[in-house]
């Protein structure tokens, strides 16, 4: 296998990801560089496309190049501006912050305290992280951070490591999110000479910074070395910083010996920001994009529009600025309204009761005259085929799923299937306006 070039891997890839792949803008403008047994590299040239190329193809395209390549092999995107570099003010910075490189610690070296603004809905839980990487292993030991999908949980742990990295060099630092952490445990158990690396590796560290714990539940296995790591590293004054999309005691499933450790430090919670921090968040993520020439009517009509979250505030800025561009319109309130206008499904304010696949199903059963089993069977006729890709996109949007257990939930070997029918109904939403109010009624009644 590992006679293939970069080259030939990543069209093999491409081509297993199928339509998906060969229409994704994103992914046309991928380069494959370079190719080890662990890790694939290839280029993009801005950091909105890495971006994307993260959040939607990551998990498929690691688990083909398990295939293709071997167990371990990982994608790395990496950003080469081109030279008449349009993005200053984010290639000078993230030069700065990258202290060790990132795929030793897996840290995003743009998510760090200084981008991150501070409101009243997550005030507190700054205030907390910001105190474990000035002292780790002393105060808020351990912190746990909870809030729903896209407040920055992951950006705060990620500012947390960065931080140390930056100011007490000498520590180990590990993010990790807990599906990598039972990937990784999984692979020790089966390669059983793996398992004292994988002990060395997380119990040897000095800051653990372990993402999305939520998806422990009901991995008994996982949750039972998780609890020896933990002791571990407790016991010895080591930090760790766990987020959740819920508090301690609704992790269900969690063995309690665990979810009672991980309340004994400091819990802090995030919530959806008001709109001066939307406002001020828009401010930022321009600075961090350079994206100069945005008026504050613009920026604030987004924070207006927006009012879920924040990756969805990012989102529609990054949206407006391309579709400007490709258009060649002056980006205006006017031109705003335009783009954004039929896309009015932005509008349900995040619930502070996590909602579950369940609820999902449910209410798309309900709405749609169907039985739950008929979302989760195979049956490929229209009348369940449609409602079963509504069911998945919504648990997409309104829950911190990933994409294996969507497709887990929906009875799916393969989640590639999830992505399809996400695209599939992200695309036709704009042109579509039954489906639309479809998707705004469901919102509605799963709230
Ligand atoms: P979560 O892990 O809670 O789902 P993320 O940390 O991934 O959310 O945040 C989603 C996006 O919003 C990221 O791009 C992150 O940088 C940005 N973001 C979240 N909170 C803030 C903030 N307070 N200031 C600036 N950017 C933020
Ligand atoms: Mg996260």
């Amino acid at each position: 296998m590992m006679q293939q070039s970069p080259n030939d891997i990543w069209m093999q890839i491409l081509s297993e990801l199928g339509d998906i792949a060969r229409e994704d803008i994103f992914l046309k403008q991928t380069k494959p560089i370079t190719l080890t047994d662990s890790q694939f590299t290839v280029s993009v040239p801005a950091l909105f496309t890495q971006e994307q190329i993260h959040d939607r193809f990551l998990t498929s395209i690691n688990e083909y190049l398990e295939e293709f390549v071997g167990t371990g092999c990982r994608l790395n995107i990496t950003v080469v501006q081109p030279d008449n570099n349009s993005t200053p003010g984010f290639s000078s910075a993230a030069a700065a912050t990258s202290v060790l490189p990132a795929k030793e610690t897996r840290l995003d070296p743009k998510c760090t305290f200084d981008r991150f603004v501070v409101g009243a809905s997550n005030r507190l839980s700054h205030a907390a992280a910001l105190g474990c990487a000035k002292e780790p292993g002393d105060k808020h030991n351990p912190l746990f951070i909870h809030g729903g999908v896209g407040l920055g949980k992951t950006h705060l742990l990620h500012a947390v490591g960065n931080y140390i990295q930056a100011h007490h060099s000498h520590l180990k630092v590990l993010y990790v999110t807990s599906e990598i952490f039972m990937n990784e445990y999984i692979d020790s158990i089966s390669a059983r000479t793996t398992a004292q690396d994988f002990r060395n590796k997380y119990r040897t560290a000095n800051v653990l910074l372990i993402d999305d714990i939520q998806f422990l539940r009901g991995k008994e296995g996982t949750q039972e070395e998780f609890f020896h790591t933990f002791n571990e590293l407790h016991l010895n004054s080591n930090q760790i910083v766990m987020t959740s999309d819920r508090p301690p005691r609704n992790l269900e499933t969690v063995e309690e010996r665990l979810t009672s450790r991980f309340g004994c430090g400091m819990v802090a919670d995030i919530d959806p920001p008001q709109f001066e921090t939307r406002l001020a968040i828009l401010r930022q993520k321009c600075e961090d994009y350079g994206y100069e020439n945005i008026t504050d009517s613009v920026l604030s009509y987004i924070a207006e529009v927006v009012q879920t979250n924040i990756r969805d505030l990012e989102g529609k800025l990054n949206r407006l600025v391309m579709e400007s561009s490709v258009r060649e319109e002056e980006l205006t309130v006017e031109f705003a309204a335009r783009v954004l206008g039929p896309l009015s499904t932005q509008s349900p304010v995040v619930h502070h009761r996590a909602i579950t696949v369940d609820d999902i199903q449910e209410a798309v059963a309900n709405y749609f005259e169907l039985k739950i089993s008929h979302l989760k069977s195979s049956k490929r006729n229209r009348a369940y085929v449609y409602p079963r890709q509504i069911s998945m996109y919504l648990c997409r949007e309104l829950t911190s799923m990933s994409l294996q257990e969507i497709a887990a939930a929906f009875n799916k070997q393969d989640h590639t299937t999830v992505i399809h029918a996400c695209d599939k109904i992200q695309e036709r939403i704009p042109h579509d306006t039954k489906l639309e109010q479809d998707i705004k009624l469901l919102i509605a009644d799963i709230q």
